[in-house]
């Protein structure tokens, strides 16, 4: 699996350190136990998925993560993807999971496996974690058709923000925003993904469409 990620292209050191050191077999159901260091999405139930390696770890190096950074992720699943955040250097990680029944089950598995600079809780990750914010940086793994703004709120001036943008069950478009001293975005477009989609009343009730605008 590192071999393959590294071939396509991350360079991260402590991205790597942290793709080897979790086991993420261990956050898949046991019947994809097998499969689990393939480059590829697995199954975790309730119609959801374990996002593949490489795109695990290209996130992640985007989100160019330093020693006392605060990172919130929105979409917790198995928690696998909170867990790579947990293994690089002295972050604070906040994450949060829709699905109540994924909620409970990642953030045990967290616990479990000793992960003590994780906080996991269930909600509509539309409305971000504003009592843990500013964040210096957001990862959301899955794809609303437009920024929330509560989360471009959460993000502090120089913060990094990547998400997949578009359609509900179809390819989006993986961003990486930065955001600018006048509280706009600064957009890198890196190519296209497929991501289970954005639920919750947030997203569809919401008139903000901080970005990309309409
Ligand atoms: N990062 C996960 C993969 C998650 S798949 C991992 O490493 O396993 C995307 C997850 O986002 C799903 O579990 C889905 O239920 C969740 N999700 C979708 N809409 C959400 C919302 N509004 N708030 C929080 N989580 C959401």
């Amino acid at each position: 699996m590192i071999e393959t990620i590294e071939k396509r292209g991350i360079v991260d050191e402590d991205v790597l350190r942290a793709m080897r050191s979790v086991p993420r077999h261990l956050f898949v159901p046991e019947n994809q136990q097998d499969f689990a260091y393939g480059d590829y999405p697995l199954p975790i139930g309730y119609g959801q998925t374990i996002s593949q390696p490489y795109i695990v770890a290209l996130m992640t190096e985007l989100l160019e993560l330093k020693e006392d950074n605060r990172v919130l992720e929105i979409g917790t699943g198995s928690g696998y993807q909170a867990a790579i955040l947990a293994e690089i250097p002295g972050l604070e990680v906040y994450t949060m999971e829709i699905v109540p029944e994924l909620a409970a089950s990642a953030c045990q598995r967290l616990k479990d496996l000793g992960y003590t600079n994780v906080e996991c809780r269930q909600g509509d990750g539309y409305f971000g974690w504003p009592e843990h914010g500013p964040f210096d940086a957001i990862i959301v793994t899955a794809a609303p058709d437009h920024v929330p703004q509560p989360l471009v709120d959460q993000l502090v001036e120089g913060g990094r923000m990547v998400i997949p943008i578009g359609p509900p069950g179809s390819y989006q478009t993986l961003w990486k925003f930065v955001k600018q001293p006048d509280g706009e975005l600064k957009a890198f477009n890196m190519g296209g993904v497929a991501f289970v989609p954005f639920t919750g009343e947030g997203m569809k009730e919401s008139e903000e469409h901080g970005w990309p605008p309409p």
